[in-house]
């Protein structure tokens, strides 16, 4: 069989982006508002650090305004509370981020659900996580959508002419990632199957998939042989393996090299799903700004 076509989750984003970026312009020559995004960062972990710094920058590239709030790991959970009340009034900041995982002495439900629902650009607030597991086949996403998973979803639909009837088989159930996958993808009319830790013979449940999306963070786990011929596999993983020279490098949860032999379609990973994820929370903001002041969203 023919190596599987790549689905170029970088390029597709950095599409996205400068759609995402006109429509921005538009809005504010139309006289609307800039968008603007607020992160909030608590705590000194690198990897969180470089993310929050690449979310803000990519949002200021696009004309969008950013707010970037860094606060010590001792902060309590009233004084978090207190700055999310503070950017839901403001009129000037269109989406809230509050980067996960947070402090244990912090209750990240309260967090959640602390955030104003029309500017939850990560769309974990109780209400769009309703909204989604409630929406209609076909019907709009008028509430912001998780990121990573729409950026999963975005993915498909541009690989595949129509998600319609097809199987997919999710591996996990997290409320980040497999949950709002899953609905998202049963909202295209596919079937879908999600996966876990305790699904019993998972090779055999995955080679049944027309499309398998792997969330699951265990390196290389999804081996070709679990891959029905021609499927399209979405490698949402991110895992850091040991290298010889001490500094590690990022595999997903999919095997490329064989399972590319199999597949008819694939993700790189890292270049596939991860650039989608930062672009979608451009997306989620932009609409945001629009649906807060009542105008038509930019088609992106
Ligand atoms: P998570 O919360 O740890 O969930 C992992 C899921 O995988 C759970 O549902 C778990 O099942 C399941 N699982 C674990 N071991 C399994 C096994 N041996 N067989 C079958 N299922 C198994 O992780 P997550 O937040 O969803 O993230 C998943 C991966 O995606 C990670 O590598 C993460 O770094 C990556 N990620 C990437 C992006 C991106 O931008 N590309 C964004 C978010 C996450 P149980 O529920 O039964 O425990």
């Amino acid at each position: 069989m023919a190596e599987a076509k790549l689905i170029d989750g970088k390029a597709y984003a950095a599409g996205l982006r400068k759609r995402v970026g006109a429509g921005v312009e538009a809005l504010i020559a139309g006289g609307g508002p800039r968008p603007g995004l607020a992160t909030v960062l608590i705590g000194e972990d690198p990897a969180s650090q470089v993310y929050v710094r690449s979310k803000g920058k990519l949002a200021a590239e696009l004309g969008m305004a950013s707010f970037d709030h860094r606060l010590p790991e001792s902060t309590t959970e009233a004084e978090l509370l207190a700055l999310i009340a503070r950017l839901n009034a403001d009129k000037a900041v269109h989406g809230i981020l509050v980067q996960l995982p947070l402090p244990k002495h912090i209750d990240t439900a309260q967090v959640l659900l602390a955030v104003d629902p029309a500017k939850d650009v990560d769309g974990f607030h109780p209400l769009n996580v309703g909204r989604l597991g409630t929406v209609d086949s076909g019907a709009p996403l008028d509430f912001p959508v998780p990121c990573t998973p729409l950026g999963v979803s975005m993915l498909l639909q541009d690989t595949l002419a129509s998600l319609s009837g097809r199987h997919a088989v999710i591996i996990g159930r997290s409320n980040l990632v497999g949950r709002p996958v899953a609905r998202l993808l049963l909202r295209a009319d596919c079937t879908v199957t999600i996966a876990h830790s305790r699904t019993a013979d998972l090779p055999a449940v995955c080679r049944e998939a027309d499309i398998l999306v792997a969330a699951v963070g265990r390196p290389e786990m999804v081996k070709g042989t679990w891959i029905k011929p021609g499927a399209v596999v979405i490698d949402v993983g991110i895992n850091r393996v040991p290298t010889p020279d001490g500094k590690g490098r990022i595999v997903g949860d999919v095997a490329y090299a064989e399972a590319a032999q199999i597949a008819g379609a694939i993700t790189p990973a890292p270049g596939g799903v991860g650039p989608m994820t930062i672009a979608c929370l451009l997306v989620n903001t932009v609409r945001a700004a629009c649906a807060i002041h009542g105008l038509p969203k930019p088609a992106v």
